[in-house]
């Protein structure tokens, strides 16, 4: 009698047999058809990946049969999986608004389109069109924020870290910062200003405590090694109760009298009053430079509503000083941030910020969420097995600003009859622009207040296809 091993590997050799050679596969129509609009390289490299995950099943005794017509199918899927995208769009109804895993701030139509121009063609990027010579990138910028802000110049490097180290670098390398206790920050994993005082090169100097630091303080720190006064908005938290921080007036006169400079890491870049909007405690800009600080440093993409970008803006001097530092060259932005970033900020020009998505979703209240809710709720409920209905809810600004503040919103709250809550979120994640969705005490929640309104029949579309078992 046979050894049953010695049978199941007869088993295996014949299944291997029965495997096609890759030209074989190649040729049949379908991948023929295939490899016309995707191109042979990403056909054949899933071929063999096909192939070769076949014969460890086989080897693993897996497998009874080699089906052509399968590997054909799984051929398809993995050259056509290759040949998409990664980074993709997704449908955001989670409420957070600046949600630093989905991409930050959704970009205004108007700033796309100047992109499109001015990437896909030549451009006078760094080329002066009335002298016909060359210019410098930065008098795009620069025009922008004088007329917006008042500031004597501006720079934009690749995000607010940047700008915040090479300000740093650039004013006070070998030098020390003074930093209140209370604006030692993290920012979301690495950024920590203690460190990136440190790699900067600038030597930090703690004053005062965590919740109170008064003038005093820093002006009894000063000495001949200080060139900063630094102030940081604690963005992504809050303390309250018996606190004090100084005025920016107060930090800039203990600058004048000393020979000092003050740099304000604002973090999120709030250009518009939205106080009346539920925003408190987000600095617009124009405080800062109004109050005489030097050096204003803000994200591109928090509440500006515009791309990842760290712009610093403030007086010339000291401007200049941090231009001509070699860590500029490395930090600076491309054409295609400069441009979204300035039609971005000609929206804010012409008052058109409701052209800015960000914006706009801060803006809308909960009675204009209200109709759409009830609508997606209504034709959800209609889903075999769902339930939904519309609820109180709060939306978040986020992208680690006005922590604690929350907007007032219409959630739509969906339970199934047999599926629990997570289910349903992950299935959601799976459609075809993936749905990302809340899930709170075992309910699914829906806030469209960060859906764009042409996405509200996409959503109803996945919960069909749930019920008919395609999603
Ligand atoms: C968000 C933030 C940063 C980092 O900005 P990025 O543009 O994300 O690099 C730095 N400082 C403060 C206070 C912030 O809020």
């Amino acid at each position: 009698m046979d050894h049953p091993e010695s049978g199941t590997e007869r088993a295996s050799a014949t299944l291997l047999r029965q495997i096609p050679a890759v030209d074989e596969l190649l040729n049949r129509p379908s991948l023929r058809a295939l490899e016309s609009r995707l191109g042979r390289r990403l056909l054949v490299d899933a071929t063999r990946r096909v192939l070769q995950s076949l014969r460890s099943r086989i080897a693993s005794g897996g497998l009874t049969a080699v089906s052509v017509e399968l590997l054909e199918q799984e051929i398809q899927a993995q050259t056509e999986a290759s040949a998409g995208f990664s980074l993709r769009a997704v449908i955001n109804a989670s409420g957070v608004i600046l949600h630093t895993n989905l991409g930050r701030a959704p970009l205004a139509r108007e700033a796309v389109e100047h992109l499109a121009e001015v990437a896909t063609r030549y451009s006078n990027l760094e080329y002066d069109l009335e002298r016909g010579e060359r210019g410098k990138r930065d008098v795009h910028t620069d025009r922008l924020f004088a007329q917006l802000l008042g500031a004597e110049r501006a720079l934009v490097v690749n995000n607010n870290a940047a700008a915040v180290f090479l300000a740093l670098n650039a004013l006070a390398e070998g030098f020390e910062v003074i930093v209140s206790r209370g604006e030692l920050i993290e920012i979301g994993g690495s950024f920590r200003i203690p460190e990136v005082c440190a790699k900067s090169g600038a030597v930090l100097r703690e004053v005062g405590t965590t919740n109170r630091t008064r003038i005093g303080d820093y002006a009894a720190a000063v000495n001949e090694r200080t060139r900063v006064l630094m102030r940081v908005h604690p963005s992504n938290f809050r303390i309250v109760g018996f606190t004090e921080r100084p005025e920016r007036a107060e930090l800039v006169d203990l600058a004048r009298q000393k020979g000092l400079l003050v740099l304000e890491d604002l973090g999120s870049g709030c250009l518009l009053d939205l106080a009346p909007h539920g925003i408190q405690d987000e600095p617009p800009a124009s405080a800062s430079l109004q109050a005489g600080v030097d050096v204003v440093t803000f994200s591109g993409d928090k509440l500006l509503g515009g791309p990842q970008a760290g712009i610093l803006i403030g007086k010339r001097e000291p401007l200049e000083r941090i231009r001509k530092n070699p860590l500029f060259r490395a930090l600076r932005v491309d054409k295609l941030t400069i441009s979204v970033l300035e039609a971005t900020i000609t929206l804010y020009l012409r008052g058109q910020t409701q052209a800015i998505p960000a914006l706009r979703m801060i803006q809308l209240r909960k009675e204009d969420l209200l109709p759409r809710a009830e609508r997606l709720a209504a034709a959800i409920a209609a889903c075999p097995g769902f339930s939904a209905r519309v609820q109180d809810g709060e939306s978040v600004v986020g992208g680690g600003s006005t922590p604690g503040q929350a907007l007032p919103t219409a959630l739509v709250a969906v339970t199934h009859s047999r599926h629990s809550a997570t289910t349903l979120e992950g299935r959601l994640r799976c459609n075809s622009t993936p749905i990302i969705a809340r899930v709170e005490r075992d309910t699914l929640l829906l806030d469209l207040r960060t859906v764009f309104e042409d996405q509200d029949d996409e959503i109803v579309q996945a919960f069909r296809q749930i019920v008919n078992g395609e999603l």
